[in-house]
């Protein structure tokens, strides 16, 4: 049989098999993880095979092959052992909740997560929040915001999760979908999940609150079906969505019009900083290129350690 994982505890996964039923499983001995070395071989979101247990009465299971994932993020964990965690994986979308004001999202923390999602190989999509809060001047900065990212090629969605508007446009989006939010504690995340499914409470919020540097607690992601024929993945004590380890070179790659425009470098090595003939400098100064853009390269090209690490920390 074929199923999805939804949960999983450690030693115990729970599998939803095709035809709708939910089976608690366990891995089968000898069993041999496919790709990445992680300290768990399966992780939520993926597609696994597994047997009945016939053994005993109980409808247990024994997974015994994992299917090729489309993609995954992880986290490592700070300690010297640096080991990689699969957090989930075959993410359909992902939605960044952006807000302009209270609290203000900045285009450099949008463009990392961008630079994360393109580097994972998901697709982002900004989700601007509390368009029921905004002012003329608001406004304007989110529809600036907006044609930038739309012309990048980015779907973005305007909704208030308060007034419910925009919200069935975000489910016909949604829809049939693996889907995860993020965005920066405030932004409204869960009063979204509770205007998208009432009743349905993700544990995210209260886990990221509760922090505390040095208190150990170990949370497991989450996949929930929604009504209307989606599915969320909740990733308790994670804010932000992942560690990328990345090259200065392949940097300029996960900004989408900057790649686009790489062939035309004289230097096909060219970081689009002093070099001559750069495309990407030509473009910037045609105004083709946003200069916020630009600028969150640049931070993302010179930055530490904590800029490359986009936003994880282990819960
Ligand atoms: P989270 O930290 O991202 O989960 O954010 P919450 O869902 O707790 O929302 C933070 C605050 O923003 C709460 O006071 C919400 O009532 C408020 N809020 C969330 N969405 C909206 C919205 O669309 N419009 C308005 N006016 N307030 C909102
Ligand atoms: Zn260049």
């Amino acid at each position: 049989m074929t199923g999805t994982v939804y949960k999983s505890t450690g030693s115990w996964y729970t599998v939803k098999s095709e035809a709708g039923d939910f089976v608690e499983c366990r891995i089968k001995g000898k069993f041999r993880m496919k790709g990445i070395k992680s300290t768990n071989p399966i992780a939520v979101g993926d597609l696994v095979d597994f047997d009945l247990d016939e053994t005993t009465d109980e409808v247990i299971g024994q997974i015994h092959t994992i299917h090729d994932r489309k993609n995954y993020i992880v986290r490592k964990s700070v300690n010297l052992s640096k080991q990689t965690h699969i957090i989930a994986s075959n993410i359909d979308v992902v939605f960044l909740i952006v807000t302009i004001h209270n609290p203000v999202t900045t285009t450099s923390f949008i463009d990392r997560f961008l630079v994360t999602a393109e580097a994972y190989g998901i697709e982002a999509v900004l989700l601007f929040n509390k368009i029921d809060t905004f002012t003329k001047e608001i406004e304007d900065e989110q529809l600036y915001l907006q044609y930038i990212y739309s012309q990048i090629g980015y779907q973005c969605l305007r909704v208030s999760a308060a007034t419910g508007k925009g919200i069935a446009e975000l489910k016909e989006v949604m829809k049939d979908k693996v889907c995860m939010f993020s965005g920066h504690s405030g932004v409204g995340k869960s009063t979204l999940v509770n205007a998208l499914e009432p009743g349905l409470n993700l544990k995210t919020k209260e886990i990221s609150d509760s922090h505390s540097q040095g208190q150990h607690t170990t949370t497991f992601a989450e996949m929930f079906d929604l009504s209307f024929g989606a599915k969320i993945i909740d990733t308790p004590g994670i804010r932000g969505f992942g560690v990328v380890d990345m090259e200065k070179q392949e940097i300029g790659d996960y900004f989408p019009e900057f790649f686009a425009l790489k062939d035309q470098c004289k230097f096909n090595n060219c970081l689009h900083k002093e070099e001559p003939h750069c495309a990407v400098k030509k473009a910037l100064e045609e105004d083709e290129i946003a200069w916020s853009r630009y600028n969150s390269y640049l931070k993302i090209l010179e930055g530490d350690e904590e800029t490359y690490r986009n936003d994880i920390y282990d819960a």
